[in-house]
């Protein structure tokens, strides 16, 4: 009795403090496995949707409660996306009063009609676009749980990504337009109401069935698995064949993603090409005069994906679909909706643009919320380098980003208007704030990168993080890290300003004087943000030097990839506003003295750099 006692009470603890123990060490994350069935009705732009939803949770926490994002639910006049939109000082045009004014029949909604936790009903409430669940029974770490949900939905008029007929005419592009459950990680839980921006899941398979009219043609994530059954040469597009029945189930499979797309139109055309050892690109558009540039698409795609694959890492899926739909461009995994009506580099630069999410996001998910900079700014970054290997010259990367990332950010810091790039992404006071801050800034924080560790280290630094943190959920100080062990310096100054501050670089070539037959140089910090200096020196024969003032905060020197000859200076302390160094020889040999004469130092007042011997 006493032993059987002793195995029973203890053997569970012992199990349970071990796991809990090991859990804590190291990174964790939930895992979902979605199964949904959809039937569509095209009609009144409604489905009936049934979704079952397996549940592990792997924090070190026990849950009590989940929460799930009803997306569709914002777009309902009076919601939260509603009067945000009407109450910001710089709406997106896309939006502005456009919910206020839908009637019954055009707004969206999720109607939950049954929820069950491993078969028994569950107590929830809906509070605008977020599910409350009060669980049944805790899910213990390291446990799983089965939800079953019975749903009806209508899809809004397009407004904001998701919708039904866009302005270019696509029936319909189906975009967090399901029950999804919110995240929980180890800042907890993120169910964060939908107010028009970002977007963060757990990662898990989806199998996705969708029956809908025997006209439409369908596009989606994962990878089709009946492509015989519903007559649609999907692998071998254009071969058509004849459909029997009213409608047709479309049975999709998506594994290790973190979201599902779908789009359905009765007009689209399918390409498909191959991209050499990597995975099959999808085109969906309706041909039109507007859309003739697409035929161009698929080869420059092709190419695309191949520098990108080589700079950025591997695509590790076997399909991505380049679907015309939605409001613009938005990222998927394995898929993106993009308006279609484009000129030719448009159209390629949005393509490129949403297939580079598919690494910052659909592979490096971070939390949109937090880190939109992570997804937009590195994604715009590599687009640049993307479309000059398109369309550029060479040498031409300088001016690329000062014409494009930098000046978004000079902008920005002009405006006024600036806001720390660690602002919750819903609560910028302006979208312009939001987007030059995550795209412009977000760009020029990685080109910057370069400057300060070396543009080998930078590059280094960027595969291993895509290496490292691929199909997880990284943060910022997951890739700081990254950089870190690949540069051998230290980098945490560098975000700490950067991301959590809005202080500037300034730097200014202060007196230049002959001392003891040199030269002595005065350097002025201006601006409360410190960097490492490299200072150009010009001498009245053409010749030039290099001379790199590094941090001592740094604590070490970027390598000289310059081919320059370069001397490096002692470390300059980010306490002193002035710094000395001395140029051997006569002021009459020199002819200029330039800080930074590559334009990636992000300083924002450049009058100052330059001194000129008169
Ligand atoms: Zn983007």
């Amino acid at each position: 009795m006493k032993y059987n006692f002793i195995k029973k009470a203890f053997f569970p603890l012992i199990f349970v403090v071990t796991g809990h123990f090991s859990l804590a060490q190291g990174y964790w994350q939930q895992r979902v496995e979605y199964k949904m069935d959809v039937d569509f009705d095209v009609q009144n732009h409604q489905f009936q949707g049934s979704q079952s939803l397996k549940y592990t949770n792997n924090s070190p926490d026990t849950l009590y409660n989940v929460f799930y994002h009803l997306y569709f639910n914002a777009f309902q006049p009076e919601s939260m996306m509603d009067v945000r939109s009407r109450t910001i000082e710089d709406p997106d045009g896309r939006v502005t009063d456009r919910i206020q004014k839908l009637d019954n029949s055009q707004v969206g909604y999720h109607k939950i009609n049954e929820l069950k936790q491993d078969g028994s009903d569950v107590d929830f409430i809906i509070e605008g676009t977020v599910i409350e669940v009060d669980l049944l029974k805790p899910i213990l770490p390291g446990l799983s749980t089965t939800f079953s949900m019975t749903f009806e939905s209508q899809v809004p008029i397009q407004i904001r990504r998701s919708g039904r007929n866009n302005k270019e005419g696509i029936d319909y592009s189906m975009a967090q337009w399901f029950p999804k459950l919110a995240e929980y990680d180890e800042r907890g839980w993120h169910a964060h109401p939908y107010i028009g921006r970002e977007f963060y899941a757990p990662w898990g398979d989806y199998e996705v069935n969708l029956t809908i009219d025997r006209d439409y043609v369908v596009a989606a994530t994962g990878v089709l698995q009946n492509p015989n059954e519903i007559g649609y040469g999907y692998e071998d597009a254009g071969t058509e064949v004849k459909r029997k029945g009213k409608t047709l189930t479309w049975k999709f499979k998506a594994e290790n993603v973190h979201d599902f797309v779908w789009a359905a139109d009765p007009d689209y055309k399918h390409v498909v090409t191959d991209v050499p050892g990597g995975p099959v690109l999808h085109f969906f558009y309706q041909e039109s005069p507007e859309t003739k540039e697409w035929e161009k698409l698929p080869e420059l795609s092709v190419k695309a994906f191949q520098y990108i694959e080589k700079n950025f890492g591997e695509y590790p899926f076997p399909h991505y679909s380049i679907i015309q739909g939605g409001d613009g461009g938005m990222e998927y995994p394995m898929a993106t909706l993009i308006t279609g009506h484009r000129s030719l580099r448009s159209l390629v630069g949005v393509t490129v643009h949403e297939a580079l999410h598919s690494w910052y996001q659909g592979l490096l998910a971070t939390n949109e919320s937090y880190y939109a900079w992570m997804d937009e700014g590195y994604t715009s970054y590599a687009s640049a380098l993307t479309m000059m290997h398109l369309f550029g010259e060479e040498g031409e990367k300088v001016d690329w980003f000062n014409n494009g990332s930098y000046r978004g950010y000079y902008a920005l810091v002009k405006s006024g208007k600036e806001e720390p790039m660690s602002t919750h992404s819903d609560t910028y006071e302006t979208n312009s704030a939001y987007s030059r801050a995550a795209y412009s800034k977000g760009a020029v924080s990685i080109a910057q990168l370069g400057y300060i560790i070396g543009e080998e280290a930078r590059n280094k630094t960027l595969l291993r993080y895509f290496n490292e943190w691929k199909f997880k959920h990284p943060d910022l100080n997951d890739f700081v890290r990254v950089a870190e062990k690949t540069s051998g310096l230290e980098l945490d100054w560098y975000y700490d300003y950067w991301v959590n501050s809005t202080k500037t670089i300034d730097y200014g070539v202060g007196k230049v004087e002959e001392f003891d037959g040199n030269v002595l140089v005065e350097v002025v910090r201006e601006g409360a943000l410190p960097m490492p200096l490299d200072i150009v020196v010009t001498f009245k024969d053409g010749s030039k030097k290099s001379y790199y003032a590094p941090l001592s905060i740094m604590r070490g020197e970027k390598p000289n990839e310059n081919e320059l000859d370069r001397v490096v200076l002692p470390d300059w302390k980010w306490t002193h506003p002035t710094y000395n160094f001395q140029i051997e020889g006569d002021m009459d040999n020199i002819q200029s003295i330039e800080i930074d004469d590559t334009g990636l130092l992000a300083d924002v007042n450049r009058e100052n750099n330059t001194w000129t011997n008169k």
